[in-house]
């Protein structure tokens, strides 16, 4: 009997190792999934502030060009009022100088503002591009990663089957079906017992399940989550 349940548990590691190598593979996968999402998301955001960023620059370079035009005014101005000949003439042309250097108080008040602007856009910008490269970066090694390891795990994972279908052809029929019964309900179906508990569902044994156990001369099953039990000081002892 002890055989038997040699071989459920050497079954059910090889069911856990494969398990445990599609889960990483999964696990793997579903980084690189969320990655790309991120990628994604930043390349979006980047082009959206880079767009924001050059639709400013340009209002900025408009405001620049205003204010040149505003300067060359008051220089023409100011050469004209050289050569008025009447007072009323030069009030007329001060008044005009006045609203002049006024809009060019305006206008320099308006791009010294967006420089401002400017210069914190441009950091964002320098921290988005930083921050895209970091996840380019971790994107390609993750892909480069499962892409490089997909052969040596596609192996691991045929040698695991292939060890599985063996020791499945040695096993007993009717121990074989009733493991692969447990095993679509609870990830472990052999499960230790441990001061007279079952180590799968921590119930305490009855007499009777702790006596089978002592003789062992069928497998043994918790009365109350069904797993096939085993003692550990009994198992080395073989
Ligand atoms: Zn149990």
């Amino acid at each position: 009997m002890l055989e038997k349940l040699t071989v459920l548990l050497k079954i059910q590691q090889l069911d856990d190792k494969e398990s445990e190598l599609l889960s990483l593979r999964e696990a793997a996968e579903h980084s690189i999934i969320e990655c790309k999402k991120r990628l994604d998301c930043l390349q979006n955001k980047q082009k959206q502030h880079s767009e924001e960023l050059s639709e400013h620059r340009k209002k900025l370079a408009v405001l620049n060009g205003e204010l040149r035009a505003v300067e060359d005014k008051i220089i023409k101005n100011k050469e004209k009022s050289q050569s008025v000949t009447s007072e009323k003439q030069l009030n007329a042309m001060n008044s005009e100088l006045e609203s002049m250097n006024n809009q060019k108080s305006l206008l320099e008040e308006e791009i010294l503002l967006g420089m401002e602007r400017e210069e914190s856009l441009s950091e964002i910008e320098e921290k988005l591009q930083s921050e895209l490269k970091e996840v380019t970066n971790t994107f390609s090694a993750a892909e480069l990663d499962l892409v490089l390891s997909k052969p040596e795990w596609e192996q691991n994972l045929a040698e695991v089957r292939r060890n599985r279908t063996r020791v499945a052809e040695s096993a007993d029929r009717v121990s074989l079906s009733l493991y692969q019964r447990i095993r679509t309900r609870h990830a472990s179906v052999v499960v230790p017992v441990r001061d007279g508990t079952c180590e799968g569902c921590r119930i305490k044994l009855d007499h009777n399940t702790v006596n089978d156990l002592i003789n062992q001369d069928s497998l043994v099953c918790c009365s109350n989550c069904s797993r096939i039990l085993f003692v550990e000081e009994v198992l080395d002892q073989e």
